[in-house]
């Protein structure tokens, strides 16, 4: 019995020592997975909320767009417009149709009408005789004229050195000197009146200045 009892102390004690050692590891390596853990999740956190912060704002800003925020973009979209009304934002063509000759102040380009290559200080839209012709942009009328050779036309200031130019418009006056337009505002009809674009289509002939210089309107206007 003693021997028995003796043994089975041992045995105890090595069982005692047998779960103590599994518990200290079983400690040892719940604290090194939990520590371990914890870096992960400090450093997934970190590497997932860097990123994430910033995916998710984008998200969140790109989901308001079309959302919540899609009232407020149009408006902010028509401020920018309107903050840029000197620039290209502003502009709209004057009429609707396709240019049929562009502008060219460097190299001659063929007129129809005189039978020669010549510059072109503008651009030709086609337009159906009695079209139409509204202010590219906010304005106002500097002067209306009948110029010998390209007819009826309407100049308007735009101010920031802007100046365009409608030509070829019908006879009838539809503004004078001194009318204050807003953008799209009709100036006048499509007319036939250049001589010097007579057997050109039907048309308008459309010029644009910044700063006392010809520029090429499709650089600020969508045709
Ligand atoms: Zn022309």
């Amino acid at each position: 019995m003693r021997h028995k009892i003796k043994d089975k102390k041992p045995m105890d004690r090595a069982a005692i020592a047998l779960v103590l050692c599994f518990s200290v590891v079983a400690l040892a390596s719940v604290f090194t997975v939990k520590s371990s853990l914890d870096k992960i999740n400090l450093s997934d956190n970190n590497n997932i909320n860097v990123p994430q912060s910033n995916q998710p704002e984008e998200r969140s800003v790109t989901k308001q767009v079309p959302t919540v925020d899609s009232k407020d973009n149009p408006q902010s979209n028509t401020q920018n417009e309107n903050k840029n009304s000197s620039n290209s934002s502003a502009w709209v063509a004057p009429v609707d149709g396709l240019i049929t000759l562009e502008y060219s102040t460097e190299l001659p380009i063929y007129s129809k009408t005189l039978n020669q290559y010549m510059v072109h200080n503008g651009i030709d839209i086609a337009a159906p005789l009695d079209s139409r012709v509204q202010a590219a942009a906010a304005g106002t009328v500097v002067e209306t004229y009948k110029d010998d050779r390209l007819g009826y036309t309407v100049k308007i200031n735009h101010g920031n050195g802007f100046i365009t130019t409608y030509s070829n418009l019908s006879d009838s006056a539809v503004v004078e000197a001194g009318d204050v337009v807003k953008k799209g505002d009709i100036i006048g009809g499509i007319g036939d009146t250049s001589l010097f674009e007579s057997s050109d289509e039907s048309h308008l002939h459309f010029e644009m200045q910044k700063d006392d210089k010809l520029v090429n309107p499709s650089d600020y206007i969508k045709f």
